[in-house]
Formats: C-alpha cells, sequence, structure tokens
C-alpha cells in the first residue's frame, strides 16, 4: 500500500523513447509514474539509466496485445493502493516493411491490436480510476501524430496510402484471417498504423463527448513532434534507421529530441494550461525548443461523430467489453 501523496500518472510504454522520457519528466515535477510496459528487466534498466529514482516508479507488466494481460494489469495497479490522477496511452507499434500481418493471440492485425484496441480496453476499464481519484480534473492523454491526420503537412504523404477507415468493413467482419485491415482492403503494414493512429484520435474525441461533462475527466491528444531517433522505428530498413533522423535534423526542420518531447508529453499531462478537453496538442512540423504549444486541427474522418460511434461499438465488441 502507498504511503506518499504524490500524483500518480500511468504511462504505457515507458520503457523507451517519448514514454520512457515523459516518465523522467514527470518523476522530475514530484509525480509517482507506473511504467506499463512488456519487458519489465528492460523498464527497471532504463528508468535507472534516465535516471528516475526507485521512490518513484513503479513497473507493473502490461502487454497490450493481449487483452488478458490488459485486465490483468488493471487488478494488478489496483492491488498497488495508488489512486490514479492521470493515464497516458503511450505504447506503439510500426512495423513498416510486412508484407503479410502479423497478429495478436485472438487474431487481430498486431498493430491495430496494440496501438488501439488494447488502448482502447485499457481507457474503458480505467475511467473509474481516474473518476475515483478524488483529483478534481483527471487526465487521460493519448500520442497523436501528424502522419494520421491530413490535415498536417506530414499526413498528406500518400505512401503507402492515406489513412482511411472506411465504413469500417474489416471490424464489422470480425477483423479476423484472413481480413487484416479496418477498411477490409488489402493489408498495407504502414496504413494500419496510420489507421491504428487515427482510432487514438476518435477514441479520444469519443471519450470527451461521452465522458467529459459527467466524470470531469480531461481527454487529449498529443503530437509530441517528429522524434527520429526512437525505436519505433526499429523495423524501419537501417538505411532508413541512419538517414531519418538527419534528414530531419538538417533538411525538414521536423526534429525533436526524445528529451523534449518527453517534456512535452509531461506538460499536457501536468501544466495547468493543458486542461482543455477534447482537443488534439501540437508543437507544429517545425520543431525548434522553445515553441509554443497550440490546438491542432484534426481530420475531417477523426472528427466524423458518426464514425466515432460506429468505431466505439465494434471496438468494445472485439475486445470483449459489453
Ligand atoms: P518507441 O521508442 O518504440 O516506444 C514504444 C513503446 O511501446 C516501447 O516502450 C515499447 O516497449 C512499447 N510497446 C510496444 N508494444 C507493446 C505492447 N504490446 N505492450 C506494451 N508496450 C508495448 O516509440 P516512440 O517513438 O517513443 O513512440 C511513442 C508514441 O509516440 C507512440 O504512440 C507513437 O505513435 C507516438 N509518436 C511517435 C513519433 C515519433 O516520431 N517517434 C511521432 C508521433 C507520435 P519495448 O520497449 O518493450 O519495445
Amino acid at each position: 500500500m502507498t504511503t506518499d501523496n504524490k500524483p500518480t500518472v500511468i504511462i504505457t510504454g515507458a520503457s523507451s523513447g517519448v514514454g520512457l522520457q515523459g516518465a523522467r519528466a514527470l518523476a522530475q515535477k514530484g509525480w509517482f509514474v507506473v511504467m506499463a510496459c512488456r519487458n519489465l528487466e528492460k523498464t527497471h534498466k532504463m528508468a535507472k539509466e534516465v535516471g528516475i529514482s526507485t521512490q518513484n516508479y513503479q513497473a507493473i507488466h502490461l502487454d497490450l496485445a493481449s487483452f488478458s494481460s490488459v485486465r490483468k494489469f488493471v487488478q494488478d495497479f489496483r492491488a498497488s493502493g495508488r489512486k490514479l490522477d492521470a493515464l497516458v496511452c503511450n505504447a506503439a507499434v510500426y512495423y513498416p516493411l510486412l508484407k503479410e500481418p502479423m497478429r495478436n493471440e485472438d487474431g487481430y492485425e498486431i498493430s491495430v491490436a496494440t496501438n488501439h484496441l488494447g488502448h482502447f480496453l485499457l481507457c474503458n476499464l480505467m475511467l473509474e480510476d481516474l473518476q475515483k481519484s478524488g483529483n478534481p480534473e483527471p487526465r487521460l492523454v493519448i500520442l497523436g501524430t501528424v502522419t494520421a491526420n491530413p490535415k498536417e503537412l506530414g499526413g498528406k504523404i500518400p505512401i503507402p496510402a492515406p489513412p482511411d477507415l472506411g465504413d469500417l468493413e474489416g471490424f464489422q467482419q470480425g477483423f479476423k484471417a484472413p481480413i487484416a485491415m479496418i477498411d477490409g482492403k488489402k493489408f498495407k503494414s504502414g496504413k494500419a498504423y496510420k489507421d491504428s493512429k487515427l482510432c487514438n484520435m476518435l477514441t479520444m474525441r469519443e471519450l470527451h463527448r461521452r465522458y467529459h461533462q459527467s466524470t470531469r475527466i480531461v481527454f487529449s491528444a498529443l503530437y509530441p513532434g517528429c522524434v527520429a531517433t526512437t525505436a519505433l522505428f526499429r523495423n524501419h530498413f537501417s538505411l532508413f534507421q541512419k538517414i531519418f533522423p538527419l534528414f530531419q535534423k538538417n533538411i525538414t526542420g521536423g526534429y525533436v529530441s526524445e528529451e523534449l518531447a518527453g517534456d512535452r508529453l509531461a506538460m499536457v499531462v501536468a501544466d495547468p494550461e493543458f486542461n482543455v478537453s477534447g482537443v488534439y496538442w501540437s508543437w507544429g512540423n517545425r520543431q525548434k525548443e522553445g515553441r509554443k504549444s497550440f490546438v491542432q486541427e484534426v481530420s475531417d474522418e477523426a472528427s466524423d461523430k458518426d464514425k466515432g460511434e460506429l468505431m466505439w461499438t465494434l471496438s468494445k465488441q472485439l475486445v470483449g467489453l459489453n
């Protein structure tokens, strides 16, 4: 059982990149961080490496690709006796080179299962924990990305295809083999990632629309900037992994360090000016230090209420929520 009075945040995928640096920044701001990760040994090692003291964090196992693991995580968190002030849905996988889909234990395509469905279940289960926190304005923050938002420059790149959920025909048909895409069309691994991140944005907007008024939970999303050095790109060509950070840093100027991305995440979780629900925060495509945040417009698809409702109903069925 806990004895300190620090506010508590859960960060999924805090063993690497933006999540790890967000954990570091929040611990520095006086928060207790629950690092919700699939590899606990790595998590402890990385926490030590970035200087998070053992008094300021706990690592609890979570594999977002497994819905039974998500349910077990919620039980384990509750057993810690901590009150939950904020939940950050940060973990993600990106497999741009796959020709055939990888699937989770339920047979669902892995990037949609991990990035969207696992988080969708986690958010739904933890709403009551956020509500019970005693914090007058608990927060639920989801990581978004430009590549899933055609209203932004980075979202206009048609390779392999822009995000598009169609009428969620793939979800409607049960999302199992041979189906691997939410729109039910041909498998395109890079598009599967974009679609999963579009679902993250629709989830945030639906959470806001359904629960903000009644629960006072502040739901938001952020684009932390292009963090070209993270392990997110580990499954890309090795040449891409070398050139992409240099290209972003020296040619486009659209580059932020992992530390700055983590600082931005911590601001959205903890700072008073980010106490606005239903919005998507950004610092723009040019990512120099010292830039001011602003509310970024989301795509037509991400603000489509009917699509949000359909995504909600079908995602509930796929993760077994009644
Ligand atoms: P990253 O360094 O690869 O971190 C991803 C994290 O997710 C890792 O901790 C990873 O765990 C974890 N993870 C993956 N699969 C998981 C699973 N099944 N269960 C639990 N955890 C799992 O990537 P990142 O760049 O920091 O990305 C973090 C977030 O930022 C993502 O939502 C991404 O979409 C978003 N984002 C990134 C960028 C960018 O340029 N990098 C831009 C916009 C948005 P392991 O350590 O065990 O692999």
